[in-house]
């Protein structure tokens, strides 16, 4: 088990660790146990993090792209290089199985080499010419990086949510200020610190821990801040859109969903058992992604249901650390009452539940949750409806494509989907028609730095990843000359 300082620093702001006014107590999910005490900041901390960024632009955003990119390799060596550490990190503050702690630090790894090679080839690119109707003036577009932002990031994938910013905002050529959520900073410490070991130039990058209100509501507002990107939940993600739009600050939101995965009638049905098991468990449900809503065409529909169950009640909970676990505690007694309290509300509704729906008889202490399956879901129900972001799967019949499309579609969010099918052509039309920024066809949620992450609806407002998370820290500049 890992050690920790007493008290620990939680302000890295131009290249120095600094106290900060309040004590953020950290706990270990899986057995309740306090795991350090963290400094949080307050508002006069946001502002100096601000003031060093703006200090560090005018260098760093003319520091050659192919120079930031080294420093993104050595971030991603360093993170390879701890890799160990950050992975018991996430196990005690997350409560994540080892296994799903080291697909996170992968992640990481993989998006500062992905952002890396991107920022390689960024000053060559530019400058791009923009074809004009006329022979009397010319045009090129100019990509240039939009300033100080400010990033702040959930406790369900908080190191993998903060390289999806970070990596891409360092590559563009921004300075950035990070906010950790006050739940779990303990793996975006140990990030700084090997950001610190990497030798970026002091206000390049900054941490300021603390809870929302005391440092997220301020970096929304904050005038000197050009842009934030903020993942979390929907009621956070409007408070900060409409905080943002009082200095018309450029906003990018990572939200909820309530996703869909689609077992048509010619589906393999191990596979579809998988891939629902594997959407809805994975990180105890606590997912933005989790494909909590799941449609079975009504053939398959029986044999289906019976082996999820097994599955479900097959799953080995516990300690992170025990190489069998398979699904962690819930991140806080907080999200542990909420979960319950939404499965209670469902049973209320007239749902029926197959199996789970409470804490495991084995694991009195730690906020455990059992895998658990709804079937019956009122269509108009909260359960059916509203991300619980727990290990809650509702299973629903099919009569046709078109029936499982509509349902599928028929969410206030949009953010991935799953098909299930034996023939791609018919899953690719299927994934066609579905509102959602990303569909897997017969594939584990899988992600790539290569693809975009977001979705549709109120799951997002912009895109993550691939390019298009690298543009939005970028502005764009157009010179128009007379020839
Ligand atoms: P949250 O919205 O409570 O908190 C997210 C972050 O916002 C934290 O750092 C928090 O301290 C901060 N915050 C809280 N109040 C604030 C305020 N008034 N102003 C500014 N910042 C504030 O979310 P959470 O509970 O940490 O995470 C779970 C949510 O995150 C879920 O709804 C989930 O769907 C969402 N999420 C989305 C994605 C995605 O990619 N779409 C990924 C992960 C998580």
């Amino acid at each position: 088990m890992l050690n920790f300082p007493q008290n620990l620093a939680g302000l890295f702001i131009d290249g120095q660790w600094h106290h900060g006014p309040q004590a953020l107590t950290v706990i270990n999910p899986s057995n309740e146990q306090v795991l350090a005490q963290v400094d949080g900041a307050d508002e006069s901390a946001v502002d100096l993090a601000v003031a060093a960024a703006h200090r560090a632009f005018a260098a760093w955003s003319h520091t050659p792209s192919r120079q930031r990119a080294a420093y993104l390799r050595a971030i991603a060596d360093g993170v390879e290089a701890r890799r160990e550490r950050l992975v018991q990190l996430q196990a005690c503050n997350n409560g994540k199985p080892l296994f799903e702690a080291g697909i996170d630090v992968d992640d990481v790894i993989g998006t500062f080499n992905y952002y890396a090679g991107l920022a390689e080839q960024l000053d060559e690119q530019r400058d791009t010419p923009v074809p004009l109707p006329t022979d009397e003036f010319s045009a090129q577009v100019r990509r240039e990086p939009c300033g100080v932002v400010g990033l702040i990031v959930p406790w369900n994938f908080p190191m993998v949510t903060t390289a999806w910013k970070l990596a891409p905002a360092l590559a563009a050529g921004c300075c950035v200020v990070l906010k950790p959520s006050e739940v779990t900073p303990l793996a975006e410490l140990e990030l700084a610190a090997i950001i610190a070991d990497c030798g970026l130039p002091p206000g390049v990058f900054n941490l300021v821990c603390g809870t929302g209100l005391a440092v997220g509501a301020p970096m929304a507002a904050h005038k000197r801040i050009a842009k934030i990107s903020f993942t979390g939940s929907n009621a956070v993600g409007v408070q900060v859109m409409q905080r943002a739009a009082e200095t018309v600050k450029g906003v990018s939101l990572e939200l909820g969903g309530k996703s869909a995965l689609l077992v048509l009638e010619d589906a393999d049905l191990d596979l579809a058992v998988e891939l629902a098991s594997g959407g809805g468990y994975f990180n105890a449900g606590q997912m933005c992604s989790a494909t909590s809503r799941v449609l079975v065409a009504q053939p398959l529909y029986d044999e289906f249901l019976q082996r999820l169950k097994a599955r479900a009640e097959a799953i080995v909970q516990g300690d992170p650390f025990e190489p069998g676990t398979e699904m962690g505690a819930l991140v806080n007694l907080a999200q542990f009452q909420r979960v319950l309290g939404h499965i209670d509300a469902g049973i209320t509704a007239g749902a029926t539940l197959v199996t789970g729906g409470a804490r495991p008889a084995a694991l009195p202490v730690g906020y455990f949750v059992q895998p658990t399956v709804f079937t019956d879901v009122p269509l108009d129900s909260a359960l059916w409806n509203e991300e619980i972001f727990g290990p809650v799967l509702c299973v629903r019949a099919f009569d046709s494509d078109a029936q499982a499309i509509e349902l599928a579609n028929d969410s206030d969010f949009g953010l991935v989907a799953s098909v299930v099918s034996a023939d791609v052509q018919r899953a690719g039309e299927v994934a066609n028609a579905l509102q959602a920024g990303l569909v897997w066809i017969n594939a584990p949620q899988v992600i790539f730095p290569q693809t975009a992450w977001g979705g549709y609806k109120q799951s997002s407002l912009g895109r993550e990843l691939g390019p298009w998370g690298l543009q939005a820290f970028q502005e764009i500049k157009h010179i128009v000359r007379a020839c």
